[in-house]
């Protein structure tokens, strides 16, 4: 499934829209976002798993997915999913880049790295491993908490990374064992930051 061959002139959409970034050190930026379809890492808390099937989302050519994104005219493009990387996204951000635009990724970092991008949001999951192509092109790690298993997985990915990457810790958003959990994590290991999905609080999407 990864890289498919495809994906160079057109990738499976679940969603496009321009809204703000709600999370991490570009929070609140204006933001145009890309949903790519396909995902499976199979978290049991995820909240897009209508984009798992990439089968059941339409193929949306690039240049359309670039006019889209150079008329919103956005502060970033974000390309979210799903699971972007199972993706060949070399021609999709060389084609925004082409438009001056700014890219962020947003990843698990299951499937190999691929395409140009100004900053890297780095989730892993212990659902299925990160490819080991991700660890040099990360801006930021955010690792989500809903037990102490995970604060181990947080720090196991962060030892891979360069020391001065942003190390978010966010909250499983259910339950309030794990807001607990990452609050006094937090408190006792300065380097983390918490991080808040603002745009639910916001109430936009
Ligand atoms: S990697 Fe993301 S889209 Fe895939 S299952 Fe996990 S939370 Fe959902």
């Amino acid at each position: 499934m990864a890289n498919s061959s495809m994906s160079q002139n057109s990738l499976p959409i679940v969603e496009t829209f321009h809204s703000m970034q709600g999370e991490g050190a570009w929070m609140g930026a204006n933001a145009f976002f890309m949903r790519l379809a396909g995902c499976d890492v199979g978290c049991p808390w995820c909240d897009t798993k209508m984009s798992w099937n990439a089968q059941k989302h339409p193929q949306v050519p690039i240049a359309d997915l670039v006019a889209q994104a150079s008329s919103a005219k956005p502060a970033i493009v974000v390309i979210t999913g799903g699971e972007p990387l199972m993706h060949d996204l070399t021609a999709l951000t060389g084609q925004l880049k082409e438009q001056g635009l700014r890219v962020h990724l947003e990843t698990s970092g299951a499937y190999p790295y691929s395409g140009s991008f100004d900053w890297v949001t780095f989730s892993p999951k212990r659902f299925k491993l990160p490819h080991p192509s991700i660890y040099s092109q990360v801006s930021e790690l955010k690792v989500v908490i809903k037990e102490p298993l995970d604060l181990a997985w947080a720090e196991q990915n962060a030892k891979m990374l360069d020391a001065q990457v942003l190390k978010y810790l966010q909250a499983e958003w259910s339950t309030n064992i794990s807001k607990e959990l990452v609050m006094q994590y937090v408190l006792r290991h300065p380097a983390w930051r918490v991080s808040m999905q603002t745009h639910k609080l916001l109430g936009v999407r």
